[in-house]
């Protein structure tokens, strides 16, 4: 977090611990702090403040999209249309509803990770209930056509939802642009806490609430507010707002150091989704003859905090389902890394990385009999 965002929250802690519910000053005292949040975190995305809903996090804001379309409109038919490479908040969430007797149209993407548009409108048939395509991929940056999906559908009269999760603060976002009824946002993506985010929700869109209770949120999220969250989160998205340009610049620079500074370095490495559209701040680097786990192991022990690009699943390790969708190798995609920056860190960091990859590559190639043989 921000240090700005951490001291924002330590009063709703204290002095400034009521229920923006209750009706006396100290409640009503909470309730403008919410208030302040819901200004910022509209403002981020050029929404109304009315239009968003404060919930636990990206996870539940996909749910709450998803399930509460689904649930308000299922008298119209019971198709989805998403893409394969979207975070398992949507994957899961529309598998479960597949499980339930909806059927769901997995769009493939392209070898640089995105959909195309035209596949959207061929996947259109008169019972589709919802469109959703996330605006930012979290494994490997790719920005999604969103204003050109959100114009068809809006064409064909289909709700549109989006994961905004890794786009917002990252570049700019503006919700009436992009036509989506829905967008995803979570605040620990934006140097806010955790265990707090938000769903836009489109004035006149009806859905479902998840949770049943005390009709909070209007009616849409029940449950006392977390509100040294949503304060802390107000902070992240104010400063994410202001600082967005310069930040966004620098994150740029720091990615494009490290990716030169490695290509220049280490022979026979790929940055994967490099010709498409990305993030600034987004970098998977697939990395032949070196064993993913490993990078990431050598790379902890010199205090470099880095992800594969595979993720570990009920004790199997499963390949990354975006790498293997925009092609890759089983094998390929387990030789991934994924270097997420933030525009707090610095070039000297991204040089300490430059100095210290080679010769882990290197170790770990060691033990490749193929390498060898190459
Ligand atoms: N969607 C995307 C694209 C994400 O990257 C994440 C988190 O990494 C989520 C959803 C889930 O958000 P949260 O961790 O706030 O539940």
């Amino acid at each position: 977090m921000r240090p700005e965002v951490s001291a924002a929250m330590l009063p709703a802690f204290s002095e400034d611990f009521g229920n923006p519910s209750s009706i006396h000053w100290f409640g009503q005292q909470a309730k403008t702090m919410v208030d302040q949040a819901r200004h910022h975190v509209a403002r981020l995305i050029h929404a109304e403040p009315s239009e968003i809903v404060f919930l636990s996090g990206g996870t539940e804001a996909d749910n709450m999209a998803i399930r509460g379309i689904a649930d308000a409109h299922k008298s119209k038919g019971r198709h989805i249309i998403t893409s394969r490479i979207e975070h398992h908040a949507v994957l899961h969430t529309c598998k479960d509803l597949e499980k339930q007797g909806w059927e769901v149209t997995w769009l493939e993407v392209s070898r640089d990770g995105l959909v195309n548009p035209d596949d959207i409108r061929k996947a259109i048939r008169p019972d589709t209930v919802l469109i959703t395509v996330m605006h930012a991929n979290n494994e490997i940056g790719t920005v999604q056509p969103i204003e050109e999906i959100g114009n068809i559908a809006e064409e064909a009269d289909i709700y549109f939802h989006s994961d905004g999760v890794q786009s917002t603060g990252k570049i700019a976002v503006d919700v009436k642009k992009l036509k989506v009824d829905l967008y995803s946002i979570s605040a620990h993506k934006i140097h806010g806490p955790k265990g707090v985010g938000a769903l836009f929700v489109r004035k006149g869109t009806t859905l479902k609430p998840l949770l049943t209770g005390g009709g909070h949120e209007r009616n849409r999220r029940s449950g006392t507010e977390n509100v040294a969250g949503i304060v802390g989160f107000g902070q992240a998205a104010k400063m994410a707002r202001e600082g967005l340009e310069s930040e966004s610049a620098l994150m740029r620079q720091l990615r494009d150091r490290l990716e030169t500074g490695l290509k220049a370095r280490i022979p026979l490495i790929h940055i994967n989704a490099e010709s498409a559209l990305r993030l600034p701040n987004t970098s998977n680097i697939m990395v032949d003859y070196a064993e993913g786990e490993g990078l990431v192991i050598s790379l902890d022990l010199k205090g470099v905090a880095v992800s594969t690009g595979s993720a570990c699943s009920s004790g199997s390790l499963e390949p990354s389902h975006v790498l293997t969708a925009i092609g890759k190798t089983p094998d390929e995609a387990h030789g991934s890394l994924r270097f997420s920056l933030n525009a707090m860190n610095t070039a000297e960091e991204v040089d300490y990385v430059l100095e210290v990859l080679p010769g882990i590559v290197d170790r770990l190639r060691e033990l490749s009999p193929f390498y060898k043989r190459v």
